[in-house]
């Protein structure tokens, strides 16, 4: 769904029935050779169970069908055409209800990561460390691009990536071990050293911590 238009995500639609905020759905999906399909992979459903359409729906399909169903009022994205859909309990559709707010939380972070990796290739000329640290801290990301963002740490000889990347906690272990070495070899090229006391970064000729005071 990453890449694809996500504008439906801010749209509102309001049942014409009972004036409640329609719900966004996933579209089923639809058999190959049955010819329905909606176009869409979203939809908007008023899954309001006093609904005077889907209250009033199982009369009237029992009725001119004869079995036990109703109806529920929908809507395309980007339409405010009627559509009616019959539905055989009043739970359909509620599972399929899409958070809205968390695909767009989703999204933000997924352009802020395809950014940072369009970035990767010139943080070094540009002396960028940002988007080589959201790439390694972003457990989400892509694993690839994490790689190649710390591959760049020791070339970057940048210090401030040390505090981030100890900060944090990386579910793949291969990472952290491969950060953990690269922070090595920096504080090793720029003649400092973790303080054996409080871990923060002292020069390796210190006689004494310059944050806890203790003797190294
Ligand atoms: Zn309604
Ligand atoms: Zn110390």
């Amino acid at each position: 769904m990453q890449s694809k238009d996500l504008s439906f995500l801010n749209e509102e639609h309001t049942c014409p029935y009972c004036k409640s905020k329609m719900l966004c759905c996933e579209a089923p999906p639809v058999h190959v050779g049955d010819g329905l399909g909606w176009g869409s992979e979203a939809m908007f459903i008023c899954l309001a169970d006093d609904c005077s359409l889907f209250l009033e729906g199982w009369d009237k399909v029992e009725a001119n069908y004869g079995h036990h169903a109703s109806y529920r009022y929908m809507e395309l994205p980007g339409s405010k055409e009627e559509n009616i859909m019959m539905v055989g309990n009043k739970d359909a559709f509620k599972a399929s209800v899409i958070d809205t707010k968390e695909i767009k939380k989703q999204n933000v972070r997924y352009q802020e990561e395809k950014a940072a990796v369009a970035k990767l290739d010139s943080c070094i000329k540009d002396k960028d460390l940002e988007p080589v640290l959201f790439l390694i801290l972003d457990e989400a990301a892509n694993l690839k691009d994490r790689k190649h963002a710390i591959s760049l740490l020791k070339e970057m000889n940048n210090l401030d990536c040390i505090e981030p990347i100890k900060n944090h906690t990386f579910r793949d272990t291969s990472l952290e071990q491969q950060c953990r070495m690269i922070i090595q070899e920096l504080l090793k090229d720029n003649f400092m050293k973790e303080c054996p006391y409080c871990t923060e970064i002292i020069k390796v000729r210190a006689k004494k911590c310059m944050h806890c005071n203790e003797e190294v």
